[in-house]
């Protein structure tokens, strides 16, 4: 292709982007077809979108594991999605993959979290027994198709047709054919390195687990042993961020030379040769046994803790609670959530009514609307 029928955006993505990366100009497009920008892609318009969307913001009142009464020093849904954002475009330029792409899908990936994290989605998917289940990452594709309202054509944002499959990828990995974009693969990568390390972090923080006690996973005695080798006498507090960092880092590099070294030997010629392969994006073999040890315990010691485990129950009741409200009070609705009822049924529109909510005003809402709660 000549240079001079290249955008700007085009020829910068020439210039830096690995053959393997999913170009802006090879997008399949919108649904509905709009005019490119003159000086924004087509994946950063697709993470403006996000961005300015109302469940973007409303991330900041979601929690990821602890409520906002354990504190304000731990993650929300919001900074958690920023830190997936911020370590998948590091892996991204240094592999020469699509950053714009990476941090569209970033940004979009927890858009669906109901209020209260896994508990909450629990609870709505029993709830939602009778019409359709309730999983997140499906909900993060009908508020990103359907519920958010800025354009007067249409409803939606109108993502682009990568953006919306990389999201339906992660529904359910294993079913849907053909292998995710490179780019999506590296959300997903990102978001467990993100978590690992903010969990531990966090829990520690907050007194749930001891760094000596996590001392017995691999790869916290590995990162504890190489901040001993250059810090002699860190203080706890110190030692625990020197730790952590040490766990991103260390993620993050067997990410970029792991797949580096593969990208070097494979020679993808594009995008397509890249997901047609079995190249799967990942760690080595080490590293991923060492990190899904350290998930054992953070799922046995932290997620399942007491303290949190009375949490889960409350936030689940409440939330159950709520859903009988509207179902039998129908007309407790907000005025504009009527007509989307008469056209998906009551029980469905107290789904995605009480999905939308930040941990905050459900707990509102809950106050107002079941009696003597
Ligand atoms: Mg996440």
């Amino acid at each position: 292709m000549a240079t001079e029928s290249l955008t700007w955006v085009d020829q910068r993505e020439q210039l830096l982007l690995a053959p393997y990366a999913m170009f802006s100009n090879q997008s399949r497009g919108r649904v509905h077809a709009e005019t490119e920008h003159p000086y924004r892609g087509p994946f950063q318009r697709d993470r403006d979108r996000i961005l300015h969307s109302s469940a973007y913001r409303r991330l900041s009142g979601k929690m990821q594991v602890f409520t906002g009464e354990m504190g304000d020093y731990h993650r929300t849904r919001l900074t958690h999605t920023q830190e997936v954002a911020t370590v998948a475009r590091t892996i991204g330029r240094a592999l020469g993959l699509n950053e714009d792409l990476i941090e569209a899908l970033a940004l979009m990936h927890d858009i669906g979290h109901p209020p209260y994290g896994h508990a909450g989605e629990d609870a709505l998917n029993e709830c939602a027994v009778d019409c359709g289940g309730f999983s997140h990452n499906q909900f993060a594709l009908t508020i990103a198709t359907e519920l958010e309202f800025r354009y007067n054509e249409f409803s939606g944002l109108n993502l682009t047709h990568e953006v919306l499959t990389g999201q339906t990828c992660r529904i359910d990995k294993e079913k849907s054919g053909q292998r995710p974009l490179l780019e999506v693969q590296l959300v997903d990568a990102a978001d467990s390195t993100t978590y690992d390390a903010h969990d531990t972090d966090d829990a520690i923080k907050l007194g749930l687990v001891t760094l000596e006690e996590m001392e017995s996973l691999e790869m916290v005695r590995e990162s504890i042993a190489h901040v001993r080798q250059h810090y002699t006498s860190l203080n706890e507090e110190l030692m625990r961020k020197a730790v952590v960092h040490r766990l991103i880092e260390r993620q993050v590099t067997s990410l970029i030379t792991n797949c580096g070294n593969e990208f070097q030997d494979r020679a993808f010629a594009n995008f397509q040769d890249a997901i047609d392969s079995d190249f799967v994006l990942g760690h080595n073999a080490e590293l991923d046994q060492q990190k899904k040890e350290l998930e054992r315990f953070l799922y046995a010691r932290v997620y399942r803790h007491p303290s949190l485990v009375t949490v889960r129950q409350q936030a689940q009741d409440r939330l159950k609670e709520m859903f009988a409200r509207y179902c039998e009070a129908p007309e407790l609705f907000p005025k504009k959530y009527q007509q989307r009822a008469e056209k998906i049924g009551i029980p469905r529109m107290a789904i995605e009514y009480i999905a939308g909510m930040t941990d905050r005003f459900c707990e509102d809402v809950h106050r107002a609307i079941v009696p003597s709660s």
